[in-house]
């Protein structure tokens, strides 16, 4: 069989799941089917309609490189990012292959067929290749706390926001100051009564600088889209700075934490709330939160930032950890996701039925994100340690897409049924990443999302994001076994 008739699967419909089967159908592979258990294609930006939802990275940046976009902002609005991810699947001919509305429950490989095996809401389905593309931040996180079941009006969490709840006059509870948080406090302050935003540990920011492009504005980067390409690559230069600070060039941080330090001095006056909202840890060891308008929405007069714990939640209010109770209407949970099983709650087995969770029972981990051994033919798009304190994620997506496309590339030269890493390359970039890990802020000692509990980190990685593409953009010689059956032959092409 050729390659480019093999048949790919792709778990996800977001930005990962619809640029995959944009640029596989582009490369000639026709044969793909996407799964997305939502109503709509969009992944995050479907489910995360939180008012003030918007992207965080430069809308020139945060966009497909084959699909140029004419955004009404710098930052653009979660329904116009939603609009664009579904208007690019349609124009590049892959909506009909995206499934929505289907669960994929598990996916299992079998070696005798050389095929993955999924069990879907719809039923089963078989692929030659499997493609995981769930997102790293699809699960939201709920937090254990006393009472939440006992709370009598609404209590929704920032992913799963209630349209159906008007705010409007009433006193409203946010737990959380993350990223989510500092979109949505600013956009529901001026609309409700009271709101009681409760603040575990701040994190550094640093100006948005967002506007709308004016008509001009548009019509000439239009006309001249090296303009685009301009502003595309200098938002990729700044991502990259940062991403130098945080990783192996840490004198560059106080630039950063002067920066934000002056942000909150010229947006709040009042010494003791300066004093709550600037962290005491490390500028980007939390990711560092572009806003305009957080600062300026906490001095309201409306708002009180309650730096005590979260107690408990009673029928009507939050007692907080010095028994103290505030009377609340709604409570928002902006408390972020489970982050660190990547493909759960879909489970994944394969040679000899291991599962990805037993082979991660300690840390996720995975070959440039990838791939992992004893799991041919599959690949993980934004895998573990594919993350970063800055970057574009649908950057790291179109270089991980490319890897794929690399790989299904080397099959067809190779004319092999299976490709699989090698455990020996596998465990090489493990133990260089994990060296590399420990210099980065992220591990300097405050909680953040991307390390666990036990001091691991599935998440980032701990490099440039040119570094990531020159990794990913061929296959390494060695570093991946091909074979004509199941078991990987050992005069492979790459071997
Ligand atoms: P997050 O950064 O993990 O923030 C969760 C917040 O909830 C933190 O302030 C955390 O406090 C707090 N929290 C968690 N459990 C708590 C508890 N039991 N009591 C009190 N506070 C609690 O989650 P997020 O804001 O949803 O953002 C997650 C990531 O999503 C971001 O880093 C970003 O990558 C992405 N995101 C992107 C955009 C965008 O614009 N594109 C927007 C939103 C999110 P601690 O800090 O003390 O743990």
């Amino acid at each position: 069989m050729s390659a480019k008739q093999r048949s790919i699967a792709v778990v996800g419909g977001g930005f990962g799941g619809v640029g995959a089967a944009v640029m596989l159908k582009r490369q000639g592979y026709e044969d793909v089917t996407v799964f997305e258990k939502g109503e709509r294609v969009g992944g995050v930006w479907q489910h995360n309609t939180y008012p003030g939802a918007a992207c965080d990275i430069p809308s020139h940046l945060y966009e497909y490189s084959f699909a140029p976009n004419r955004w009404s902002r710098r930052f653009s609005p979660g329904p116009e990012i939603r609009g664009y991810i579904e208007g690019v699947a349609h124009r590049f001919g892959v909506f009909d292959k995206v499934r929505t509305g289907t669960e994929v429950r598990s996916a299992r490989w079998n070696d005798e067929r050389g095929k993955w095996v999924l069990e879907t809401s719809a039923g089963p389905h078989e692929a030659d290749v499997l493609l995981t593309a769930c997102g790293q931040l699809s699960v939201p996180k709920v937090p254990a706390v006393a009472g939440l079941d006992s709370f009598e009006g609404p209590a929704f969490h920032t992913a799963q926001w209630r349209h159906d709840v008007d705010l409007a006059g009433k006193r409203v509870a946010v737990i959380g100051t993350g990223c989510s948080a500092i979109q949505v406090v600013p956009a529901i302050q001026p609309e409700v009564a009271q709101l009681d935003v409760y603040q575990r540990s701040p994190g550094w920011t640093f100006p948005k600088g967002d506007f709308e492009y004016s008509p001009r504005a548009r019509a000439l980067f239009k006309r001249l889209p090296a303009l685009r390409r301009l502003d595309r690559a200098s938002v990729q230069a700044f991502q990259e700075f940062g991403a130098a600070a945080m990783t192996s060039k840490p004198w560059l941080l106080p630039v950063l934490r002067a920066i934000s330090k002056r942000q909150i001095s010229s947006a709040i006056s009042d010494p003791e709330l300066r004093r709550k909202v600037t962290p005491t840890d490390e500028v980007g060891c939390k990711r560092i939160m572009l806003t305009d308008d957080w600062y300026p929405a906490l001095a309201q007069p409306n708002v009180e930032l309650v730096t005590e714990r979260v107690g408990s939640v009673t029928a009507d209010g939050i007692r907080d950890a010095t028994g103290f109770e505030r009377p609340v209407d709604a409570i928002v949970l902006a408390t972020g996701f489970a982050s660190h099983d990547f493909v759960a709650p879909m489970e994944i087995a394969g040679r000899s039925g291991r599962t990805l969770a037993a082979e991660w029972s300690e840390v996720a981990r995975a070959y440039l994100g990838l791939s992992v051994p004893g799991f041919p033919n599959m690949f993980l798009l934004y895998g573990p340690n594919t993350n970063g304190g800055t970057g574009s994620v649908v950057n790291t997506l179109e270089c991980g897409i490319g890897h794929v496309i690399a790989a299904l590339g080397e099959m067809e030269r190779s004319q092999a049924g299976q490709i699989e890493v090698r455990p020996e390359a596998a465990e090489d970039f493990d133990q260089e990443l994990r060296a590399a890990l420990a210099k980065t802020v992220w591990h300097s000692g405050c909680s953040n999302w991307y390390v666990d509990e036990n001091g691991n980190d599935p998440s980032n990685w701990p490099w440039l994001w040119s570094t990531y593409r020159r990794r990913t953009e061929k296959l390494q010689p060695g570093a991946y076994a091909l074979s004509a059956a199941s078991a990987p032959v050992a005069s492979s092409a790459l071997g």
